[in-house]
Order: C-alpha cells, then structure tokens, then sequence
C-alpha cells in the first residue's frame, strides 16, 4: 500500500491510498485499503490515517479509524498507531513474527509518527522546510 496523508495551509487535511493487494489473494478479495475506516480514515478536527500490511487484520481492528479516534483522546500520532498495532497484536492467537501490519499518521497539528508490527516501514515527509525526509518508524520487533 502506499498511503499519503496531507495537510494544507489552512488546515485542512486529505489523504489517499493505493494498494497491489496480497499474493496469491483469493479472487473477488476486498483488502483493507479501499474501507475507509480500515486502510483510510480522515476527520478533519481531529487528523488522518492510513495503514499496510495484512488487510484482513486492520480490517477487524477498523484500524485506521482507530488510529484517528485514539488521536481525538489525545494520544499522539505514533502513539495511536503504536496502540492499533499493539490490539491486533495481542488479539492474535498465534505468533505474529511474521505477520506485518503498519500505520501512519498526521494530526491537526501536523504531527506525524507511524508504527508496524515488523521492521522496514519507512516514510517520507514534505513540508516547506523538509523536502522528502525519509523517517524509520518505529516497530515492535
Ligand atoms: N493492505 C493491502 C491489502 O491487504 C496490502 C498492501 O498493499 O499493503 O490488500
């Protein structure tokens, strides 16, 4: 997936997200990102969110909207998607080694942060002073 979040001069925030799917997914399969709620969500009081990895787990997690809701409570951006990472880790039955699931997001405020079950989720952010920062987020494993 890729994701993108945005907010503009007058503080209006957008996002949007593309995906490839899963290999080997089953025909007529529905992933997370088309969902808004679960690989996209925006409120413009509050921010935005998006997600990658394992659709069908952010999808039972509503996840993006989660992310976005534990922001409206006040947790900052990487501590919400850390949060949403942390619930379908601890629902999950079965090792998640090698289950990977990733948020990011941006609040009102132009905060941003991102959280993944696995390492290797990077990101990029693009304002008028940072051009193309490339950021590691932060993982559980
Ligand atoms: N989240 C996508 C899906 O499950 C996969 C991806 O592109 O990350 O369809």
């Amino acid at each position: 997936t890729i994701g993108m979040l945005a907010l503009d001069a007058h503080g209006n925030l957008a996002g949007a997200c593309t995906t490839s799917g899963m290999a080997y997914k089953l025909h007529g399969r529905i992933g997370d990102s088309p969902i808004i709620g679960a690989g996209l969500y925006i409120d413009n009081e509050v921010g935005g969110a998006t997600a990658t990895g394992v659709g069908e787990e952010v999808v039972r997690n509503v996840g993006s909207f989660l992310v976005v809701e534990l922001m409206r409570q006040g947790y900052s951006p990487e501590e919400a998607c850390k949060e949403a990472v942390m619930r379908i880790i601890n629902k999950k039955k079965k090792s998640t080694k090698d289950l990977q699931v990733g948020f990011l997001a941006l609040n009102k405020n132009g905060e941003y942060g991102a959280y993944a079950i696995q390492k290797g989720f990077t990101f990029a952010v693009c304002d008028s002073q940072k051009q193309d920062l490339i950021i590691k987020g932060k993982s559980y494993y």
